[in-house]
């Protein structure tokens, strides 16, 4: 070994033994929200695009109710992976062309979150918090 191979090795192992070994690392992890929430904000936005292409073909319109983005915006309600069913459709209103759409229940407490979060709102984004 070079000895340029063998100080990269080293810089390599004792940044991994700073980091694995730190006692930052579990709130490190816990910064970003579980696995399971991101899946359900990943079908909050899938439901935003459909949203929005929706509004772009009804001049601004939200539909009544979710199942109208079936099936020329969005192949079929997407289900919270956390309750298993659609937790959308309850959780959608509209406003004076505005809408919110969220995860309706108490499903994502394993992630730190409230009732009815995550949420999507046209106006703001996404919404983690009360
Ligand atoms: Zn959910």
């Amino acid at each position: 070994m070079t000895s340029r191979i063998r100080l990269a090795v080293f810089i390599v192992i004792g940044v991994a033994v700073i980091v694995l070994g730190s006692p930052w690392r579990t709130s490190w992890y816990r910064i970003t929200p579980g696995p399971v929430a991101r899946a359900c904000e990943s079908n909050l936005g899938a439901l935003a695009l459909a949203l929005k292409k929706y509004q772009d073909d009804h001049g601004g319109a939200c539909p009544v109710a979710l199942p109208a983005l079936v099936p020329q915006y969005l192949q079929q309600i997407p289900t919270c992976p956390s309750a298993q069913r659609d937790t959308y459709s309850p959780g959608y209103a509209t406003d004076a062309g505005a809408y919110t759409v969220l995860c309706r229940g108490h499903n994502h407490g394993e992630a730190g979150l409230p009732a009815d979060r995550p949420a999507y709102a046209s106006r703001t984004g996404f919404l983690r918090g009360p």
